[in-house]
């Protein structure tokens, strides 16, 4: 199946568990508007290449459309509108006032020079600034999309509405408008919502092992952070390799080769597995790092993990999810555990209207506050309604989504 009707079917289950009336549901079945653009782009080799690229806005009950753009080869309209629909789920879950939408260009930017991604970001800008603007639609990072990119972005838009306009993007350099702690959000967000969920499930540093698939932005702080607090990582994996270490690996000397490499490397002790081997590693927390449709009908029975933390978007199936719920492991959704990235992005937009600049600490703070007010509301949504932890999540979302609906209707 594919991600769209993935994100229909779980749209489906939860507005059957909570009664969502027929009108809020019919809202909610196609996004509001769909933007698709071909951009011209110089390269350097002096050939024009033409960029495809999407911004689908998928509801703007609760506020501005919200959500990054994604630069990767596999994107396309569909997934898109997945995205854009778990953006709106998700802003609502945390409970800032942000509605969904999401963005992408077809493109493996590891193949551009720093040029031509920057021609590409801003030929991209041009294209859909029509429709963006700080009260009506804000994008930000996502796969392959970094700060440098949003400082792109935003020099763009001001350039074509005349007026310096930060909250127009969020994500951007500290220099440029971006916030403290941004950089780290989805992680830090990420082991906030475990550290709420753990406990319920028998989970500390002395019992579980970790295994992280995908080693981008949020990959990295949340392996960093599981490492920091005593869990033994013993799996993590980029899109070319995974390695496994039964002992444990040294994280932050990972991120360091990274960063420094653009590649893992294959530390002393450590063995080389495929991504999907990596899945199926016993292990107490899996924590899908990277893109959708990794846990399917065809892996989830052969999963040896105790709970699954969601911080890729949707990364398991629907079918996966029943497999796993009859198994007895727990599922922690993305619309909760990668919600912290958005939560800082409102922090950060705050900011930017009212031209101030908060301490590290006050981000952290707010940004802490928004996780736990969530993690709690699923789980009592999850008590209330006797569901998994992913309809309770949608279900908390739905529901003020509809209200937002109903006030204006
Ligand atoms: N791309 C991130 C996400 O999927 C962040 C979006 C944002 O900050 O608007 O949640």
């Amino acid at each position: 199946m594919s991600a769209f009707q993935n994100a229909m079917r779980q749209l489906d289950l939860a507005a059957t568990a909570m009664h969502l009336p027929a009108p809020n549901l019919e809202r909610l079945r196609q996004p509001e508007r769909i933007v698709d653009v071909h951009v011209p782009v110089a390269m350097d080799d002096g050939s024009q290449r033409i960029f495809h690229g999407f911004r689908v806005q998928y509801s703007n009950a609760r506020g501005p459309y919200k959500g990054g753009l994604r630069f990767h080869p596999q994107v396309d309209l569909d997934e898109v509108k997945a995205l854009s629909f778990w953006m709106a789920v998700k802003c609502a879950v945390v409970n800032v006032p942000f509605g969904g939408g999401k963005g992408g260009v077809t493109v493996n930017p590891k193949d551009l020079s720093i040029g031509e991604l920057e021609r590409l970001s801003r030929a991209f800008i041009r294209a859909i600034a029509d429709v963006i603007g700080p009260d009506k639609d804000v994008p930000a990072p996502d796969v392959n999309t970094t700060p440098q990119i949003m400082d792109w972005m935003a020099d763009e838009y001001a350039k074509i509405v005349g007026t310096p306009s930060p909250a127009v993007i969020t994500g951007k350099t500290i220099p440029n408008g971006g916030s403290e702690g941004r950089g780290a959000a989805t992680g830090h967000g990420a082991f906030r919502v475990f550290e709420a969920f753990r406990a319920a499930h028998g989970m500390d540093p002395e019992t579980a092992t970790v295994a992280v698939q995908g080693f981008g932005n949020a990959g990295q702080e949340i392996a960093r952070l599981f490492h920091h607090h005593g869990y033994k990582v013993v799996a993590v994996s980029d899109s070319r390799t995974a390695l496994h270490d039964e002992n444990g690996l040294d994280i932050p000397a990972l991120i360091q080769a990274k960063r420094s490499t653009g590649h893992l490397g294959q530390p002393h002790g450590s063995r080389t597995v495929t991504n999907e081997e990596l899945l199926r590693l016993p292990c107490g927390v899996l924590v899908p790092s990277a893109l959708e449709n990794q846990i399917t009908d065809a892996n989830a029975e052969a999963l040896s993990c105790r709970m699954v933390l969601e911080v890729a978007n949707g990364p398991t199936a629907p079918e996966a999810d029943a497999l796993l719920a009859k198994r007895g492991i727990p599922v922690v959704p993305d619309v909760l555990v990668n919600a912290g990235g958005v939560a800082t992005s409102y922090l950060e937009w705050e900011q930017n209207r009212i031209n101030e600049h908060w301490t590290e600490a006050g981000v952290l703070t707010r940004l802490e506050a928004l996780m736990d007010d969530a993690s709690h509301a699923v789980m009592e949504a999850a008590k209330t309604y006797a569901v998994t932890y992913r309809e309770a999540a949608f279900i908390v979302g739905l529901e003020r989504i509809r209200k937002a609906q109903d006030d204006v209707a």
